[in-house]
């Protein structure tokens, strides 16, 4: 299981999940639906309703929810792979996989920066870029999708340098300011080159992650114009909260909230969104693995974290991982919606959780249990092994 290549999708396997006891959209204008189906064709959703209205005829598979609650799976907006699964930072194997096991589906690299001995010329960069998204569209540990190959841009490169890699197939670049560009205009120029050729950024914000490394502040970030605010929380040095409110109202872009920063940062950030009524362009992140480590729950985590002490309804907090995500990085997951990849996470209250459901569990700071992973139609996992055990198990009964 643990390497998988990518899967070819049946295009006539049909999925039914049914008594689903409750079901999470991704979308923060509706965050839950009054269904307790879905059905999906060919790895992308057709229908979702109530049992007696929705065409359940012709399953190839069907999933017993058993009255547990589903979500679209969990994007992980901000990750570090090198190659294949395995992490030199901690010298861990497996931590896609196990990654899979904390409702993740969908990961994006904010460039692939751990590689020993990383190349900073651009020939170089650019035939690393090429690699990771070659090789991580090939490699699905668990039926994992990673969306990798995201250069972190060097003072010399030019924008036929953007062209060429767009032409080659990269669509990201990694963190600006963990290169060579640090400073404002060099980052506007080319972050201008990538996004003509239809390529994602992102910015390393706050203090230097690791000696070596160096400070990107509000000034930076507003003049670089990235898509994504990497980390404005800092990894792990956030700024101080005036520059963190500075971002949020100096520009619209999408606000991305990592484990591995600070936690009271994240909250602020998350707060002065809310005041501005922009929560829609919270997303998540772990930014692992790291000096903190592989974090395979770690975004059940964050939407735990901002949920119990942010005071945001669970809901709520699961579309930061979900459906915001999808929408601001232009992906065809997170969200429970016809035509959308079929990607869920079924879940429930832990055990022994003070919370009486999955929502009032994860409002008091639990993180729920993990009965299930579905990706692209086809369940990939059970029972996850680092949840804790939920009350109510979903199964494949047919
Ligand atoms: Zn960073």
């Amino acid at each position: 299981m643990a390497h998988d290549a990518a899967t070819p999708i049946d295009p006539g396997a049909k999925l039914v999940i049914r008594n689903i006891g409750l079901l999470l959209s991704g979308d923060i204008g509706r965050p839950i639906l009054d269904a307790d189906a879905i059905v999906a064709v060919g790895g992308r959703i057709t229908a979702i309703g109530r049992v007696a209205e929705i065409d359940m005829e012709g399953a190839t598979t069907v999933i017993d929810a058993h009255g547990c609650g589903v979500t679209p799976g969990l994007i992980d907006s901000h990750v570090h792979p090198v190659a294949g699964d395995w992490t030199p930072r901690q010298s861990q194997l497996n931590w896609i996989e196990s990654t899979l096991h904390g409702g993740v589906t969908t990961m994006i690299s904010a460039g692939e920066v751990h590689t020993p001995g990383r190349p900073r010329d651009v020939v170089g960069l650019k035939a690393m870029a090429v690699f990771a998204q070659r090789a991580f569209t090939a490699f699905r540990p668990g039926g994992m999708k990673i969306h990798a190959g995201a250069p972190v841009i060097e003072p010399e490169m030019e924008e036929h340098d953007f062209k060429e890699l767009a032409d080659a197939g990269v669509r990201l670049l990694g963190e600006v300011g963990l290169g060579g560009v640090k400073d404002g205009p060099t980052a506007r120029r080319m972050v201008g080159w990538a996004r003509k050729y239809g390529i994602q950024s992102t910015i390393h914000t706050g203090g230097p992650s690791i000696p070596g490394s160096g400070l990107i502040d509000s000034a930076v970030v507003l003049e670089a114009d990235t898509d994504v605010i990497g980390h404005v929380n800092g990894g792990h040095t956030a700024l101080p909260d005036r520059e963190i409110r500075c971002i949020c109202e100096g520009c619209q872009r999408a606000l991305e909230l990592v484990h591995n920063g600070n936690e009271r940062a994240a909250l602020y950030a998350m707060r002065t969104a809310r005041e501005m009524g922009q929560l829609e362009r919270v997303i998540l992140g772990t930014d692992g693995p790291a000096g903190s480590g592989v974090q395979p729950l770690g975004i059940l985590r964050m939407i735990a974290m901002l949920s119990s002490l942010g005071d945001v309804p669970a809901e709520v907090a699961f579309c930061f991982g979900t459906g915001n995500t999808a929408r601001m990085r232009e992906l065809d997951t997170g969200l429970i919606e016809v035509g959308r990849a079929a990607d869920f996470v079924l879940l429930d209250r832990a055990q022994h959780s003070a919370g009486r459901d999955v929502l009032e569990c994860v409002q008091l700071g639990d993180l729920p249990g993990v009965g299930m992973v579905v990706i692209d139609g086809l369940p990939r996992i059970g029972r996850s092994r680092n949840t804790p055990p939920a009350d109510k198990v979903p199964e494949v009964v047919a």
